[in-house]
């Protein structure tokens, strides 16, 4: 193990200390490594961050600097690293057992996380993959087998909304829509349609985020209406499309939405993995929708942990991935409708649902999911990060008005804001300015955002709103900087 590469603080000599400096790591990591969505060229001017250790929202470096997760270590991370719960769930997995095939295996973490997962979302039948990817490969597919069991074969095309991002394998990237993922790819993707995005940032002057979005559900009708035949599932990211820019809209497109796949007889996928455990302000983005209707869920509001809108009444499958385990280990998780999993129940193996991973289920993943879940219910944490949000978005006021800021928003504990006039290596500026003042940025295009994990206090934020509103008068935009 590396010097220092533990999750508790050590004394690190100083002898040892000149060896093990952030520059030994950077080397050997740029000659040793091939960093993901990078280019490895720019790594010459911009190098990595060398990470020793964290603490709740803190990431150290080799020589003890500090810096602020703003970004939850890609959305992932949602109490802090090195969390005291998380840390002695897992230490007291790891002495039981760390990893058991789940093909003719089962054991009590996947057993509990699953039944947990079952209560929260109204779906059931969770079925587990590695990360986010592979939870939208493992939902494609099982739409799509769902309707060929049913003697549907012909469904096979997807929709997915303008700019959506689901990932970045194959069958993921052929339902993602962000070009510079995806356009070298073209000749080996699936063809899928593109629906017009519910984004209130395209919205005409003077038109509503409402009015909006129910243009954009017109567009999907309009889609459905001709191609349903051929059409296995709808894919969203429920509220933020997250890769796009945190780019936000109306729920009242998921209400139409569910409508229109149950019209037209068309899985509706929600792609929660960005979104799900409270990021979006409810547990699940999809419970922000509007009551579907009297068809729509009966409970009341207020009953247990249970929302007024469940998953269930959106989707017919749901991916969860990222937050899932607090940002510790991969894992991602898709349930389903009943009547899904009824299509595969069969003698014939071959209508079964035979996808698998080798680390499906993983025992260590799983106890991680079951301490979050824990702490999210046992500490009131969403209520408690409505008033977080409230006290960040007041701090940012002076943000939100900046003359160089357009489409200021936020949904729960997502803020993000666009750049006037940002040029090519406007998110590089920003990204290597902020972190000279102890923040861990990294802007997607000319957006800027914040998606800090949910435990960061009032000095935090503040730190987070300084920041911003300095590097709005320092990180100039231009093309030079690319
Ligand atoms: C990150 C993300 C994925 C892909 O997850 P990975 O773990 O990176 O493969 C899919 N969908 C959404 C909405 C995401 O934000």
């Amino acid at each position: 193990m590396a010097i220092g590469a533990g999750c508790y603080p050590i004394a690190i000599p100083f002898s040892v200390k000149q060896i093990v400096s952030n520059r030994d790591w950077i080397e050997r990591s740029r000659a040793a490594l091939w960093h993901p969505c990078t280019q490895m060229k720019q790594m010459e001017a911009t190098p990595p961050l060398p990470i020793a250790r964290g603490e709740g929202p803190w990431l150290i470096d080799y020589e003890g600097r500090r810096y602020l997760d703003a970004i939850s270590s890609w959305w992932v991370n949602l109490f802090g690293h090195c969390h005291p719960r998380i840390n002695a769930a897992l230490r007291d997995q790891l002495e039981r057992i760390e990893h058991v095939i789940l093909a003719g295996g089962t054991h009590a973490p996947v057993v509990e996380l699953s039944e947990r997962l079952a209560r929260l979302t109204g779906l059931s039948h969770a079925f587990y993959g590695s990360d986010g990817a592979s939870a939208t490969e493992i939902a494609l597919k099982m739409s799509f087998h769902y309707w060929r069991n049913s003697g549907r074969p012909q469904k096979t095309g997807f929709v997915s909304l303008q700019n959506g991002y689901h990932g970045e394998t194959l069958g993921a990237l052929s339902v993602t829509d962000v070009a510079i993922f995806k356009d070298t790819y073209a000749p080996l993707l699936r063809q899928t349609h593109q629906a017009m995005s519910p984004d209130w940032r395209l919205a005409e002057p003077g038109e509503t985020a409402e009015a909006y979005a129910l243009r954009a559900a017109a567009d999907l009708e309009r889609y459905l209406a001709e191609h349903a035949e051929t059409t296995a599932a709808l894919i969203v990211e429920p509220l933020v499309q997250g890769a796009a820019g945190m780019a936000m809209y109306h729920p009242v497109y998921l209400q139409q939405a569910r409508a229109l796949c149950d019209r037209y007889q068309v899985h509706l996928i929600a792609d929660e993995i960005a979104v799900g455990f409270g990021r979006t302000g409810t547990l699940f983005a999809c419970e922000q929708a509007p009551s579907p209707g009297p068809a729509g869920h009966p409970l009341a509001v207020g009953e247990g942990n249970i929302a007024a809108t469940r998953v269930a009444d959106i989707a017919d499958i749901v991916c969860l991935s990222k937050g899932i385990t607090g940002g510790y280990l991969p894992l991602s998780a898709v349930l389903c409708r009943d009547a899904i999993y009824a299509a595969f129940y069969h003698d014939d193996s071959a209508r079964g649902f035979l996808h698998s991973h080798s680390y499906t289920g993983n025992p260590l993943a799983c106890r991680a999911a079951l301490a979050v879940l824990d702490l999210i219910e046992g500490g009131k944490v969403i209520e408690a990060n409505r008033d977080k949000a409230a006290r960040f978005t007041a701090l940012l006021a002076e943000v939100a008005a900046h003359p160089r800021v357009a489409h200021f928003r936020q949904a729960g504990m997502i803020w993000a804001f666009d750049v006037k006039g940002a040029g090519p290596g406007f998110a590089r500026a920003w990204h290597a300015q902020a972190l000279e003042l102890g923040v861990f940025m990294r802007p997607i295009g000319h957006s800027a955002y914040f998606m800090p994990p949910y435990v960061i206090g009032e000095g935090e934020m503040q730190l987070m709103a300084r920041v911003a509103a300095k590097l709005l008068d320092t990180v100039q935009a231009g093309p030079a900087l690319a």
